[in-house]
């Protein structure tokens, strides 16, 4: 496992914001190699109409790739500032990234939902597949390290 540095999860927070303004979900990623950071991931789901490369983890796996002319990750740790969902966690796997950090887990999304729901409210319909991403790592190959609830705090602003 590749120890995070909260600088770079900063970076993610910051893509999530960039997406809010962009009026997409708050949802960010960075892809740090070494130490430095190859890529940054926004979600992009409804500006640009894609429910697949939307997402800001397959966002930054794409782009790191391509920057590190590669087609995989190894040696990498991807900052996520929700817990991946489970496209996210498989392309993770694809791409042999080593350790996925991610700051709010599944059960914050959906412990938020229920709470806006019993206030009335129908703005955030946050939608899943009920798969954790542990349940993927732990029917993969090869293995991923995961670190759930890093800067959770920070994270759970994004809601
Ligand atoms: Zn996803």
């Amino acid at each position: 496992m590749i120890e995070p540095k909260q600088e770079h999860m900063q970076l993610a927070l910051d893509a999530a914001h960039q997406s809010i303004a962009n009026g997409d979900y708050g949802h960010g990623c960075v892809v740090v190699k070494d130490g430095e950071v190859i890529s940054t991931g926004y979600e992009t789901l409804k500006s640009a109409n894609d429910p697949v490369n939307g997402h800001a983890e397959v966002d930054a796996i794409r782009k790191a790739c391509q920057a590190l002319s590669q087609p995989y990750l190894k040696d990498c740790i991807l900052y996520s500032t929700a817990e991946p969902c489970p496209m996210c966690m498989s392309a993770c796997i694809w791409a042999k990234v080593d350790t996925v950090v991610y700051g709010i887990t599944r059960d914050d999304m959906i412990a938020r939902m229920e709470e806006l729901k019993a206030k009335g409210g129908s703005e955030f319909s946050w939608r899943q597949i009920a798969i954790p991403a542990e349940y993927i790592v732990e029917h993969g190959e090869p293995n991923v390290h995961l670190l759930p609830g890093y800067m959770r705090d920070e994270a759970l602003k994004l809601l």
